[in-house]
């Protein structure tokens, strides 16, 4: 496992479907740093029934951005237990220009080095494709996709048989909304960080491997460049 030379924030940029949390979980295995997904935290939240899930349920489901009060409230939570302080990465925050700001003063306030900023870019169609194709399997949680990765048996699992389900979000209307969000509130963070901070840009309309090698590598030298 290779080191990290600082203890810094690495943010995975881009639109839902990108491939954010694949990358992140590799980078993340690659490195021995936490992935934080505020995503896959609130849709714990969601399953438990916990206050903070019902808060966020139905926005999540009709694919709208929960508040940044809420979200930057987690997120703040996770950053200050001890598995941060060797460095971490953020999958899906910030989202907005407020939740930025919000995450500057708190790198600031905790010493760290200016975060590195790693945009995963992909075209609309194949996002809407990898978005709406998702299916997974409720036994094993196998994911596929019923353009790029079909199960042999049409939305059955290859594994064990079980019928395959669609993440609420992922139903077209709630992905209309997840992309429009990105577009309108999102989006307008690349300047923000391109103006403060390097961002760098990978393409991620290739295989997930292919991606993940690009991306570890420019971890590496980054972070050997900055140390
Ligand atoms: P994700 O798994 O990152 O696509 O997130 C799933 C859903 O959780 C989003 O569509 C939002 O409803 C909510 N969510 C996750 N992260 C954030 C965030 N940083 N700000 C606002 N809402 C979020």
């Amino acid at each position: 496992m290779r080191r990290l030379l600082k203890a810094q924030a690495l943010i995975f940029f881009g639109p839902p479907g990108a491939g954010k949390g694949t990358q992140a979980q590799a980078v993340s295995v690659a490195f021995g740093i936490p992935h934080i997904s505020t995503g896959e935290m609130l849709r714990e939240a969601v399953r438990l029934g916990t206050p903070l899930g019902l808060a966020a349920k139905e926005r999540m489901e009709s694919g709208e951005l929960v508040s940044d009060e809420i979200v930057s409230g987690i997120a703040a939570e996770r950053l200050a237990r001890p598995d941060c302080q060797t460095g971490f990465i953020l999958d899906g925050f910030p989202r907005t220009i407020g939740q930025a700001d919000f995450l500057e003063r708190l790198l600031r306030e905790q010493g760290r080095g200016a975060p590195l900023v790693i945009y995963i870019h992909v075209e609309s169609w194949v996002l809407l494709k990898r978005l709406s194709g998702r299916r997974t399997c409720p036994i094993c949680g196998r994911i596929y996709n019923m353009y790029f990765d079909p199960p042999k048996v049409d939305e059955v699992c290859d594994i064990d048989g079980a019928a395959l389900v669609t993440r609420a979000d992922d139903k077209e209307v709630a992905i209309r909304q997840r992309l429009d969000a990105y577009e309108v509130l999102t989006r307008p963070l690349l300047d923000y960080y391109r103006v403060r901070h390097q961002l760098w840009e990978v393409d991620g309309d290739r295989a997930p491997a292919e991606v993940a090698r690009d991306v570890i590598e420019l971890v590496s030298r980054e972070l050997a460049t900055s140390a």
